[in-house]
């Protein structure tokens, strides 16, 4: 892919552009190698301008906190880009609404909601993700998921054309919605319920301490690696894995997690191969114990 262009439109703009980027410690399983281009927009006129510039001539992809996805260690023949710190803004709307950029992190949303006494906003404190990743993979936990809050998407096509979206207008799935591909999501509203802070306080630590006890933390990994089964609701996915693979199943340094059979964890210097061996073992062991064909949650990125 040529990027000349790219090399001198980056010597005239606030933002920052990167090459031959290391991708790896930009997300939750530490793994990955380069990538091409890593774009942190810190302005909209920026992105829009680099997105003209692009035009697509090799892949693009948009990074959130990086919590649901594997990225490959061959080189990334395209652009990552991730939104820069002007796009971390939330306020209230309104009594019951709140606009936040892509970039907040769950965790802030929520704990805004309760600072404003919002509630519907609880079980973000959860996630340890991103607006624009939770818009992408409708995420949630706790009964309550983004479709439940969100009220527009304020997005930029690849080809730089702001436009917003209604929630009505999106379709939101279990962990997925049919926001298109080409779309980067700039910021969303929310709509809660006008409620009391103490009330939401304790929702919210109720979450934490559930989260606690069900989930390992302080890991290298990259939060549940396949959708629990939706035709087959008799066994969670976390249990079809451990019924169907011994729990110290490992290749290099990929682990299944003895806390949670779901979460597959980097114990030191996991490489892209070894994860891959690991999800396609499991897959496998899956299928032929309980003939079900797993499908995966976090998004391979190559
Ligand atoms: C310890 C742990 C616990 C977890 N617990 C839960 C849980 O309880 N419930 C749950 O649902 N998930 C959970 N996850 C998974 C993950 O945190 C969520 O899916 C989260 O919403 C992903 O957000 P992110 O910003 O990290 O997205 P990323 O992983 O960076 O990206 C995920 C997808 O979103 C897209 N994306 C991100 N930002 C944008 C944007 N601005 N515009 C367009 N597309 C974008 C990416 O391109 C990619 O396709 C967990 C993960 C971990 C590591």
């Amino acid at each position: 892919m040529k990027i000349n262009d790219i090399e001198k439109f980056a010597q005239n703009i606030e933002s920052k552009i990167f090459f031959d980027y290391d991708v790896k410690h930009l997300n939750w399983f530490n793994i990955g190698g380069k990538t091409q281009i890593f774009f942190k927009p810190e302005s909209l006129k920026d992105l829009k301008e680099f997105l003209k510039l692009y035009k697509k001539r090799g892949k693009i992809f948009i990074l959130g906190a990086g919590s649901n996805i594997l990225f490959s260690d061959k080189l990334f023949e395209g652009v990552v880009i991730k939104l820069g710190k002007n796009f971390n803004k939330i306020s209230k709307l309104a009594e019951d609404k709140i606009i936040a950029g892509s970039i907040v992190i769950d965790r802030v949303l929520s704990d805004f909601a309760k600072e404003n006494a919002i509630s519907g906003f609880e079980f973000l404190s959860c996630i340890p993700g991103t607006v624009g990743g939770g818009l992408r993979m409708n995420s949630g936990c706790y009964g309550s998921e983004f479709k439940d809050i969100v009220l527009s998407v304020q997005a930029i096509d690849y080809k730089g054309n702001i436009i917003t979206i209604p929630s009505k207008k999106i379709k939101f799935n279990y962990r997925e919605s049919d926001l298109s591909n080409d779309l980067l999501f700039l910021s969303a509203s929310f709509l809660g319920k006008k409620s009391n802070i103490q009330d939401i306080s304790n929702k919210i630590q109720k979450f934490k301490k559930e989260k606690e006890i069900s989930q390992p933390s302080k890991i290298k990994t990259g939060g549940s690696t396949f959708k629990n089964p939706i035709n087959y609701t008799k066994h969670k996915v976390w249990e079809l894995i451990k019924q169907s693979v011994p729990e110290n199943t490992k290749f290099g340094d990929a682990f299944i997690s003895s806390h949670h059979a779901n979460f597959f964890v980097n114990k030191k210097e996991a490489k892209f191969h070894d994860m891959m061996m690991l999800i396609d073992y499991v897959k496998e062991q899956v299928k032929k114990k309980f003939n079900i064909n797993l499908e995966l949650e976090i998004k391979i990125i190559k």
